[in-house]
């Protein structure tokens, strides 16, 4: 379904994004993964032998702009081009507004907002220069709640919506098109740092009676990334079993 496409995975060292990984080199595509270290970047692509020579690996400072312009830069030269952004790499919280401190607040938003800013004005800028492209970010169920700690969270998955539909309006003329991808429940360490009762509380309450696997996930960005999505803009996919909280 991609053949012939180059795509940049921010967070494709692990969970989810590993899996778009994954999804997007099985569907025919070169992939450049990011990660926050060196050392998680190549333990990734060491899983990826047999796709080695469709896949590298970069580890920019995703909320510095030259970094990222220059990574991005790398990549359209060695693939020659650069089709799809998937805008993965992100922290959660729980904590309580009281504990709060204005640094952990900050860092959420750099990493889960900010970041998904300068990579997206930076992959905007290469495929303004070719025939388009498409960018997928990374929403959560809790941009439709919120949740109960954490407020950083929330509060930077409802600005990536934000920022989905707007950029998906700004960027149609130049064919690029803006979607995000809004993730139940899922199976990765990020979940697995949750404490057990919690993980069991939220599972309850999904209709489909399962947390969704990450593969669940890079479907969606898959379809999303694809032809068959080509008048598909501006949509928060969520791939969440119909959980309600
Ligand atoms: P994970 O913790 O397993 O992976 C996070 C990825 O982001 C890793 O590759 C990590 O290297 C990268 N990352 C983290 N901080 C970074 C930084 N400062 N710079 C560069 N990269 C950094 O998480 P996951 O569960 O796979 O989550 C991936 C995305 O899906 C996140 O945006 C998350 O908010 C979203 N999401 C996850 C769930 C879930 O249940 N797992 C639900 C909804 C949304």
């Amino acid at each position: 379904m991609l053949k012939g496409k180059t795509a940049v995975v921010t967070g494709g060292t692990r969970g989810i994004g590993f899996a778009i990984v994954k999804k997007y080199l099985e569907n025919g595509a070169n992939v450049a993964l990011t990660g926050s270290r060196q050392e998680t970047v190549e333990k990734a692509l060491a899983q990826l032998g047999e796709y080695k020579d469709r896949v590298m690996g970069l580890w920019p400072d995703l909320c510095d702009p030259k970094e990222v312009a220059d990574a991005f830069a790398s990549v359209k030269e060695k693939f020659g081009s650069f089709d799809i952004l998937a805008n993965n790499a992100g922290i959660s919280s729980r904590t309580s507004l009281y504990d709060y401190t204005l640094e952990e607040f900050s860092k959420i938003i750099d990493i889960n907002l900010k970041a998904v800013f300068v990579c997206s004005q930076a992959a905007a800028r290469l495929m303004e220069d070719q025939d388009g492209g498409c960018i997928i970010n990374t929403s959560s169920m809790v941009a439709e709640y919120g949740q109960p700690s954490g407020c950083g969270y929330p509060a930077t998955k409802f600005a990536v919506n934000g920022i989905t539909r707007s950029l998906a309006r700004e960027l149609a003329k130049d064919g690029i098109r803006v979607n995000a991808v809004a993730p139940g429940v899922t199976n990765t360490d990020m979940v697995a740092a949750l404490p057990e009762e919690m993980v069991a509380r939220i599972s309850a309450g999904i209709p489909l009676g399962h947390p969704g696997e990450p593969e669940d996930v890079a479907n969606a960005f898959l379809y999303l990334a694809s032809d068959m999505a080509s008048y598909v803009t501006g949509v928060v996919l969520r791939v969440d079993g119909a959980v309600m909280n």
